[in-house]
C-alpha cells in the first residue's frame, strides 16, 4: 500500500485520515503545528505522539520533504536553492536579502509553458505543475535551513507561471496564510498577466499583492517577446489591473525588463507612464539578464537611466531592481531545473 503523504493533505482531510485510524479530534492540531510550526521532517519526530502511535501512523503516512540538491551562495548575500522532487524533476528557489527583509522568491512550476522569448525558465520548456505541497515546502525548507534567520517576505515569481497553476497556487497561498502565518500583506503573485486567473484569485484565495510583468507599451512588441498577449492583449490587462482588489494601501508592481533596441526608448516609458497612470501602482525596471543562447542585450547604463528619469518626471514610482545573484545564475529570467 502507498504510504499517504501528510502534507498533501488539507487540515480538513488530515483530520477525516485521523478519524479513520480511530484517532480523537486534538490530534489533528497537534499534527499540524508538527509538520507546519516545528517543521517535524519525518513522523518519528513528533515526539508529542507516543511511540506505539508513531510506529501505527507512519506505516500508513509520512511526511514529505524537498531533497536539497545544491545551496550556492552569491558574492552579493542572495542565495540559491536547487531541490529535487520525489518523482526526480528539480526546481530552484532564491532567498534574497534587502535591508530588514528576507524574501523567498518561490517557484511554482517545473519549467513554464509561457514562452517568453527574453526568459531561460520559458525557453527550456514546461515539465510540470507543482503541487501546493511542494510550493510550500520550499518556504519550510529554506525557513528550516537558515535558522536562526527568518524569511520575512514571499515571492511566486521563481520557475513557471503561478497562474498557469491555478489550484496548485490558490491552495498554496491558502497554507501559506493559514498555516505557516505568513501575512497577506507580505505575499506577492507574480503573473505574465492571465487576466481571467487574475480577476479570480482574489475570490479563490487570500487577498495578496499582485506583479505583472509588463514588459511592453504596444501590442506589437508584447505580441513578439510574451506571446500571452496575442490572448490578452495591453488594454484587456490594464483594465483587469484596475479591478484588482490589493491589500490595503498596496499598490501593483509592475515589472519592465529593459531589453536594448526593443522597448527601451524615451517614447516607451512615455507610453508606460500613460498606460498605469490611473493604477496605483509602481514600476520595477528589469534590466535583462543575459543567458546562454539569450537573443537579447540589456541597454546600456544610460538608457536605463533615461528610461527611469521619464518616469520618475512623469510622476511614476520607478526603481531598478538591481539583479541580484548573478554569479550564481540566481537571477530573474535565469532559472533552470537540472538537466536529466
Ligand atoms: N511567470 C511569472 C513569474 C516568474 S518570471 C511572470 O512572468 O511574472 C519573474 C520575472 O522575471 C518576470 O517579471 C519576468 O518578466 C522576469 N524575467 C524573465 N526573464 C528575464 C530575464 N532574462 N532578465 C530579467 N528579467 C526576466
Ligand atoms: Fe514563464 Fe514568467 Fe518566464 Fe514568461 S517570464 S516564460 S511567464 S517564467
Amino acid at each position: 500500500m502507498r504510504k499517504i503523504n501528510l502534507k498533501a493533505l488539507s487540515v480538513e482531510e488530515l483530520g477525516s485520515f485521523l478519524s479513520g485510524l480511530g484517532l480523537p479530534k486534538y490530534r489533528t492540531s497537534q499534527l499540524v503545528h508538527w509538520i507546519y510550526d516545528k517543521r517535524a521532517r519525518t513522523i518519528e519526530e513528533i515526539t508529542e505522539f507516543s511511540k506505539p502511535l508513531r510506529a501505527m501512523l507512519g506505516e500508513k503516512a509520512y511526511i514529505s520533504e524537498l531533497k536539497v540538491l545544491d545551496r550556492l551562495a552569491s558574492s552579493d548575500g542572495t542565495e540559491k536553492f536547487l531541490f529535487e522532487l520525489e518523482d526526480g524533476q528539480s526546481i530552484e528557489s532564491v532567498l534574497i536579502p534587502d535591508g530588514k527583509r528576507l524574501t523567498l522568491c518561490v517557484s511554482t512550476q517545473v519549467g513554464c509553458a509561457m514562452n517568453c522569448r527574453f526568459c531561460l525558465t520559458g525557453k527550456t520548456g514546461f515539465k510540470r505543475n507543482l503541487k501546493a505541497y511542494e510550493i510550500v515546502d520550499q518556504i519550510i525548507t529554506v525557513g528550516r535551513l537558515i535558522l536562526p534567520a527568518r524569511i520575512t517576505n514571499i515571492v511566486l515569481m521563481g520557475m513557471g507561471e503561478p497562474l498557469k497553476n491555478f489550484a496548485e497556487v490558490t491552495a498554496a497561498l491558502s497554507m501559506m496564510t493559514g498555516l505557516l502565518h505568513i501575512s497577506n500583506r507580505k505575499i506577492t503573485v507574480s503573473t505574465s498577466g492571465l487576466v481571467k486567473e487574475m480577476l479570480e484569485l482574489p475570490q479563490k484565495a487570500p487577498v495578496v499583492n499582485l506583479a505583472v510583468s509588463l514588459n511592453a507599451t504596444t501590442d506589437d512588441v508584447r505580441d513578439f517577446i510574451m506571446p500571452i498577449n496575442k490572448k490578452y492583449p495591453i488594454k484587456m490587462l490594464m483594465d483587469a489591473c484596475r479591478k484588482f482588489p490589493l491589500p490595503k494601501r498596496r499598490r501593483i508592481t509592475f515589472e519592465y525588463v529593459l531589453v536594448d533596441g526593443l522597448n527601451d526608448t524615451r517614447a516607451d516609458a512615455k507610453r508606460l507612464a500613460s498606460l498605469i497612470k490611473t493604477i496605483p501602482s509602481k514600476v520595477n525596471l528589469i534590466p535583462l539578464n543575459e543567458f546562454e543562447g539569450c537573443e537579447f542585450k540589456k541597454p546600456p547604463e544610460k538608457k536605463i537611466l533615461d528610461f527611469q528619469k521619464v518616469l520618475l518626471d512623469a510622476g511614476v514610482t520607478a526603481l531598478i531592481r538591481k539583479s541580484k545573484g548573478q554569479d550564481i545564475l540566481a537571477a530573474c529570467g535565469q532559472l533552470k531545473a537540472k538537466n536529466r
